[in-house]
């Protein structure tokens, strides 16, 4: 151990996309106050430049990014290596580096963060001050000898007000973390585990009044489902989520605005009652609700594990517009063993939904790491699914990228070929 603590500079590869939870960090390490130089790159050309710039005994360089821009960060991973001459310890977080740290690893990664990493970045930074080994922070996967990614012990899933959603930044709050539903597609309950975690009214407020210190007037969240703030289990508290709403408006001044169940979160459909739209309708700014619905098939909504059929899709739908929301409705085409047949099941709800007021949001099925569907075959998807959705998105009925993420499809199962489940796992006692 050195007489004095080493200095350490983070550069994050500052993205767009994953902003949320790099903020999560940097909030991790200042609560924690552990003694460090920021820098960010909002390119590859200005992370180089910081990492060759700071004059900090050690470099540690941020990634995070979700699985369908593994092949493009790793290209990017490489030029920014070339250009620093090699120098800085360069880690990848998140939910693709948690499902495929071995890949992550043999593209070019010094480390790979698994799971949660907030108690990893601070571990990982003091054991650099301090020159400790690697294998003492948990949450990592180091390569041995062999190429063979050791995984450390695991970080814990801490309660959500163990640390802030931001400090001195912003965004939306994390109000919910962990997901108690199984559905086969999704990445959330394989990273943050299977039972709702939510953060306090006392912690969100605190992060309310935090934004409104620094002049902003407009609230969203990140929740896996918002109307289960609050309840263990299926059911919604309704008495818990208008006590968080109720304290976010005490917070904000009178133009204030808060956004439930909106981008950059949603509901499940059941939870989509009367009752809970006259209470969001006392407190929220949105006009429109996101609705997970996925599928107009019976038979793949069961195959999927999501824990409702299609009647409460319609339901939910009818009730929204009722209570003046615009629905804007999930769907994934594609899912494994999905039939012509469901396709057209699906397209029929989509058409009666669109009639009800919805507007479809299309998606393709991506057989994302780390779920139960990571190495499941995509069902092919005929021209004619493709015309209707076009036709539908032409009058204004959906939106979506369902044509690039078939491309991301076809490159996942790819990377699933390539790294079979579970193979070369390893791990240190450190
Ligand atoms: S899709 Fe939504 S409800 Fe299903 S597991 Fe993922 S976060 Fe939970």
């Amino acid at each position: 151990m050195p007489d004095v603590a080493l200095a350490v500079c983070v550069v994050v590869r500052y993205r767009k996309a994953v902003t949320y939870g790099v903020h999560a960090l940097l909030a991790a390490l200042d609560t924690a106050g552990v003694e460090h130089e920021l820098r960010l790159g909002t390119t590859a050309e200005e992370t180089a430049d910081h990492i060759l710039a700071t004059g900090a005994d050690r470099v540690l360089v941020l990634w995070s990014f979700y699985s369908p821009d593994a092949e493009a960060m790793a290209a990017e991973l490489a030029a920014v290596s070339e250009l620093s001459g090699g120098r800085g310890l360069h880690i990848a977080g998140g939910v693709h580096a948690t499902a495929e740290p071995q890949q992550v690893l043999d593209s070019g990664w010094d480390l790979a963060g698994i799971g949660e990493g907030e108690s990893t970045i601070v571990s990982l930074v003091r054991a650099l001050q301090q020159d400790e080994p690697l294998t003492t922070v948990p949450g990592l996967a180091i390569k041995d000898a062999d190429g063979v990614a050791l995984r450390t012990r695991p970080a814990p899933q801490l309660p959500l007000d163990a640390f802030p959603s931001f400090a001195g930044r912003s965004g939306p709050i994390e109000i919910t973390r962990g997901c108690r539903y199984t559905c086969r597609f999704c990445q959330t309950p394989f990273m943050f585990g299977g039972q709702f975690r939510h953060r306090s009214v006392a912690s969100v407020r605190a992060h309310v009044r935090e934004l409104v210190g620094r002049g902003l007037r407009d609230v969203r969240f990140i929740t896996p489902t918002s109307l289960s703030y609050g309840s263990p289990g299926p059911d919604p508290d309704l008495g818990k989520v208008e006590e968080l709403l109720a304290g976010v408006k005490e917070e904000l001044p009178p133009h204030g605005r808060v956004f439930f169940g909106s981008f950059p979160s949603e509901v499940r459909p059941e939870h989509v009652t009367p009752e809970a739209m006259r209470l969001l309708k006392r407190y929220v700014a949105n006009d429109n609700l996101i609705i997970g619905a996925q599928s107009g098939s019976d038979r793949v909504l069961a195959a999927s594990g999501r824990g409702h059929d299609t009647s409460p899709v319609r339901d939910a739908v009818r009730i929204a517009v009722e209570h003046g929301f615009r629905p804007n409705v999930d769907f994934i085409f594609g899912m494994p063993g999905e039939s012509q047949d469901d396709q057209a099941q699906s397209l029929q709800l989509a058409g009666d939904l669109a009639e009800l007021g919805a507007r479809i949001h299309t998606h393709t099925f991506m057989p994302l790491p780390g779920t139960p569907w990571r190495d499941a075959e995509p069902a092919f998807i005929p021209l004619a699914t493709m015309s209707e959705l076009d036709r539908l998105a032409q009058r204004g009925d959906a939106y979506g990228h369902w044509r690039k993420q078939a491309e991301h499809a076809a490159r996942l199962a790819e990377t699933a070929k390539a790294y079979p489940r579970r193979a070369r796992r390893r791990r240190t006692t450190g």
